[in-house]
């Protein structure tokens, strides 16, 4: 019995913080974890910035509504459904990804959580659970399921790393040096090949 974990933002979808503040023009909102290592202080800094400009959960998502997947991937995800049972993993937030989600036609997925009061203030987040990804594929092992991976990024790894095979897509070049065991490819097209070859059934393209 096998599964298809996939990472969501950069291999499904654009990076949603990315695109929000471009989307909403406050440029702020483009720091990641690259500039602000703390997670904690970036997401406190992140909802400090949505009460500034006065955006509610549902403004923040008719804006999200404007994003597409990433070409290909509607295709890409209704392909992989036919063959493996698919879960996302991933370090978004249910309220944040969901206009992204329906246009992927709601696959499964793990991630986080935005706290909203009854206005609907984004107040806090909660994050499920320390290293989420990796202790998802831990927790699906258990469950007897064979796990082939895929992610573009660092916060991937330990999920790569857990998985029974785990590939990189998307990823930058200074990612695929520092993690040469797991094989990279640069497409969806690439990556259902990839996943053909990973399996221990005799899969069709
Ligand atoms: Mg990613």
């Amino acid at each position: 019995m096998e599964l298809a974990c996939l990472d969501l933002e950069g291999v499904l979808v654009p990076e949603i913080w990315i695109a929000f503040a471009e989307r909403t023009g406050i440029a702020e909102l483009r720091a990641t974890t690259r500039d602000i290592p703390d997670y904690d202080v970036l997401m406190k800094q992140r909802l400090g910035l949505l009460d500034e400009h006065k955006l509610k959960i549902g403004d923040i998502q008719e804006v999200i509504a404007t994003l597409e997947p990433l070409p290909g991937a509607i295709d890409f995800v209704d392909w992989l459904r036919e063959r493996f049972q698919v879960i996302i993993l991933s370090d978004t937030f249910y309220e944040f990804s969901e206009p992204l989600m329906r246009q992927l036609k709601w696959p499964t997925l793990f991630c986080h959580r935005l706290i909203t009061d009854d206005s609907g203030r984004v107040v806090d987040y909660k994050l499920r659970q320390k290293d989420p990804k990796r202790a998802s594929v831990k927790a699906l092992h258990s469950l007897n399921y064979r796990v082939i991976a895929a992610g573009d990024s660092y916060n991937d790894t330990t999920m790569l790393g857990e998985a029974d095979v785990g590939f990189l897509i998307h990823a930058p070049q200074n990612v695929i040096e520092e993690f040469p065991q797991f094989k990279s490819v640069d497409n969806l097209e690439q990556l259902k090949s990839a996943f053909v070859e990973a399996s221990n059934r005799k899969l069709t393209l």
